[in-house]
């Protein structure tokens, strides 16, 4: 169930043991800079708010949200801060009110594979399918994937104390990456997320182009990596960012302006990109240099002209590592746009398994 039937919000609430409260309230204002407000004492994260207060030794904290995963998260959060805040300990935080001992975590879902469609040659469409999507439609483009164990069944995560997930350990380790949601289909419990064959090869591109239908996987989230409208846009990325780019060009005005640049190995990669026609879709083609390793998406930021005297910007990017630190430093430091401006992100790291070494 996503919202109380009477439209009353959920509530939870605690008091932290923090000597510090001022300096505590000041870390998560640094910590969540789009999320925090200061003066009023108060946190917004997606559909949930915390109000917090100080007192002689103790913050308390009061959690207010229509939605059980927002709330869920927004307590995680505040919990995981309090509990690595020096002093306080991993027992320090424990919820009353509304999700309070429940062991549901309720931004988890259990899917199933049940559907793969190939887009482009490299590119492979799953369809997951599930119960109580609605809250995947809104609030952030991306989730993460929960791989089990092979040949074993799936032991999912539970909230814990302070609602935080407790993972399964040794043989029913789950393998986490983070996907874009390409499409969410609440009405026929479903989502479909798009999923690059990369080289060398992953766990994740293994299972979504070789499973069985009815294979299972969880999905948590979702969060982050929307593009916000803007008169004028920047969209570069890899075709890891396909799905992002594919979704901004389909959700942003039809007045907009601006460019997407994608860099791919070569033309093979191509998908129609449907949207507004003032934004010019430019591929780029590394043409058997490694990904990660190619600089022509860079350049071709750099050497864009724009924008337009007195329009609103935003740029974003997906990319491997060591491109987003460039296309980071293009979009601070040269083109100079502030936090609420730019979206830069690291989608992958050559060399290197998601969260791993
Ligand atoms: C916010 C976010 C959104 C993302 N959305 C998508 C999405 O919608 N679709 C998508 O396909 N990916 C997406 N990614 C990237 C994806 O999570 C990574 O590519 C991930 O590493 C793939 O997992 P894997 O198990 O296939 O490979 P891993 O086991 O993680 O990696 C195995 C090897 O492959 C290399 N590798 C990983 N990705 C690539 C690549 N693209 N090209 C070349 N080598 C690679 C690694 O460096 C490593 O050496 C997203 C990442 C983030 C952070």
């Amino acid at each position: 169930m996503d919202k109380l039937s009477d439209g009353s919000p959920l509530r939870a609430t605690t008091g932290i043991a923090i000597g510090d409260g001022a300096g505590f309230l000041r870390h998560l204002a640094r910590a969540y800079p789009d999320g925090f407000d200061r003066a009023a004492g108060r946190m917004i994260m997606g559909l949930a708010s915390a109000e917090f207060h100080l007192e002689r030794g103790r913050v308390s904290v009061t959690v207010t949200s229509a939605d059980a995963g927002d709330l869920g998260i927004l307590k995680g959060l505040i919990a995981y801060q309090a509990q690595n805040w020096p002093g306080t300990d991993r027992a320090s935080v424990v919820w009353t009110g509304d999700g309070a001992g429940s062991p549901v975590l309720p931004h988890l879902r259990p899917m199933v594979l049940a559907g793969r469609e190939w887009v482009a040659p490299r590119l492979c469409r799953i369809w997951l399918e599930g119960s109580d999507l609605t809250r995947f439609s809104r609030g952030g483009w991306h989730v993460r994937l929960l791989l089990p164990p092979q040949g074993r069944a799936p032991i999912w995560p539970h909230a814990g104390p302070g609602a935080l997930p407790v993972w399964p350990e040794g043989p029913d380790r789950l393998d986490l990456r983070t996907y874009t949601l390409r499409h969410v289909q609440p009405e026929k419990g479903r989502v479909a997320i798009d999923v690059v064959m990369h080289e060398p090869a992953g766990r994740m591109m293994r299972w979504a182009a070789t499973s069985e239908f009815g294979a299972p996987i969880g999905m948590m989230g979702p969060g982050g990596g929307e593009v916000p409208p803007a008169d004028w846009v920047i969209l570069a990325g890899d075709e890891t960012a396909l799905p992002a780019i594919a979704r901004a060009l389909e959700t942003l005005p039809a007045a907009t302006q601006g460019h997407a640049l994608i860099e791919v190995e070569d033309e093979a990669d191509e998908i129609a990109l449907p949207g507004p026609a003032g934004i010019r879709v430019r591929w780029l083609y590394r043409r058997g240099v490694p990904a990660g390793l190619c600089t022509r998406l860079c350049e071709a930021v750099a050497a864009l002209n724009g924008p337009p005297a007195g329009a609103s910007v935003f740029a974003f990017s997906g990319t491997e590592f060591t491109a987003y630190t460039a296309l980071r430093a293009e979009f601070r430091k040269r083109r100079g746009l502030k936090r609420q401006q730019h979206l830069a992100m690291a989608y992958w790291r050559r060399g290197q398994m998601e969260g791993g070494a």
